[in-house]
């Protein structure tokens, strides 16, 4: 009772990844909270499939739903499952992927519950709050931390009477790490048909077309990312050699977005990818505060930009004061050079 849960995203017999991330979130909250870390999935014909994807994470106890009708996914059986089980299980926490199954998902299963949800967390931690009005202090919430008013003042949002706390988060905010520690790995194989009524199954899928990911700018070692500064179109061919000669991937920023310059799915920043390269080379790229929130974490980052005083400049490791035009021939020369 009053566990940690998280929902947990397949696609076919594939864990996503943003729900191991999220596990690994998870068993940290549980930790602290002193509870368990339990796993809710839902699909068909994963018996079997999917536990070694997520008993690593730290789960202690993981609920395996397997039915016809189950994948791929639909809303109605799924909320069904969550709100049914957590009538039963009473999560304190509910975790779940931004993703476009867990906007679908989690406003149904919180209004079912009348719980209440953040969506697009960049950060979760456990913390006590003073409701000033009553003078109650609620001990052991959890801190759902988001940015608001576009990106203009960074918000904490707690919940503390309605059950569960829930919060969905972005692919790549956080880190997935396989749990050193001891945990139960309980596996339970629910039967389906008493959570989820006929009714929930009448939504059939005919048909389903995926289209496969153009790049891999999540789990690139190397960004080389571009701003409005590059300039053009023409720019980003430029950056896009770089990227070549160092093995990484392209990234923009908004306005270099907007501007059409790049496609929308190489934006980074609190409305696009949170990446967390080795070395991220931001190019022309000013550094305001939403598209920091996508690449703070890079292990080093080297800013090139024609003003010295650029925000970005102040979170990076090496600066280069030049313009783009300038400095990016420079750096793929010297890199073709050093490749042979
Ligand atoms: C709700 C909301 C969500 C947002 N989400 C995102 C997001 O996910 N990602 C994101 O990136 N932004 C996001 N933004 C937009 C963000 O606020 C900025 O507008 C955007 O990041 C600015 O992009 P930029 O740094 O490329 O452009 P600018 O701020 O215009 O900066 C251009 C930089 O290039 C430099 N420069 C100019 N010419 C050259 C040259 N020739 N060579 C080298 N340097 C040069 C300039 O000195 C400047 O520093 C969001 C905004 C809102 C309100």
């Amino acid at each position: 009772m009053n566990n940690v849960f998280v929902y947990i995203e397949i696609e076919g017999i594939e864990v996503q990844e943003v729900s191991q991330e999220l596990l690994t979130k998870g068993r940290k909250l549980a930790d602290e909270l002193g509870v368990e870390l339990h796993a809710v999935v839902a699909g068909t014909g994963i018996k079997g499939a999917v536990e070694e994807q997520i008993l690593p994470y730290g789960v202690d106890k993981l609920f395996v739903f397997d039915a016809e009708g189950l994948f791929p996914y639909t809303s109605a059986p799924h909320t069904d499952i969550l709100v049914n089980l957590f009538k039963e299980e009473n999560p304190q926490i509910c975790l779940m992927g931004a993703t476009v199954i867990g906007r679908d998902l989690g406003p149904r299963v919180s209004s079912s519950l009348t719980s209440g949800l953040t969506a697009d967390c960049t950060e979760l931690e456990i913390g006590s709050y003073e409701d000033k009005k009553s003078g109650r202090t609620f001990e052991n919430l959890l801190y759902q931390i988001r940015p608001a008013f576009g990106g203009n003042i960074v918000a904490t949002i707690v919940n503390p009477e309605h059950r569960p706390q829930m919060a969905t988060v972005r692919s790549g905010v956080m880190q997935k790490a396989v749990y050193e520690g001891d945990c139960r790995k309980e596996v339970v194989y629910p039967e389906v048909g008493k959570y989820v009524s006929p009714e929930a199954f009448v939504v059939k899928v005919l048909d389903r077309h995926v289209e496969a990911a153009k790049h891999n700018l999540k789990g690139a070692p190397i960004v080389v990312a571009g701003g409005y500064g590059v300039g053009s179109k023409e720019g980003f061919d430029l950056l896009f050699k770089l990227a070549k000669e160092l093995h990484g991937e392209v990234g923009a920023s908004r306005a270099a977005v907007d501007a059409g310059w790049a496609d929308h799915d190489r934006q980074i920043g609190q409305t696009g990818v949170t990446v967390h390269p080795k070395v991220y080379i931001a190019c022309g790229i000013s550094g305001q505060i939403q598209h920091i929130a996508g690449m703070q974490d890079s292990g080093i980052i080297i800013s090139v930009n024609s003003d010295p005083e650029a925000p970005i400049n102040k979170i990076a490791d090496y600066v280069i004061t030049g313009t783009v035009e300038e400095v990016v021939p420079k750096l793929i020369k010297y890199y073709k050079a050093n490749n042979k």
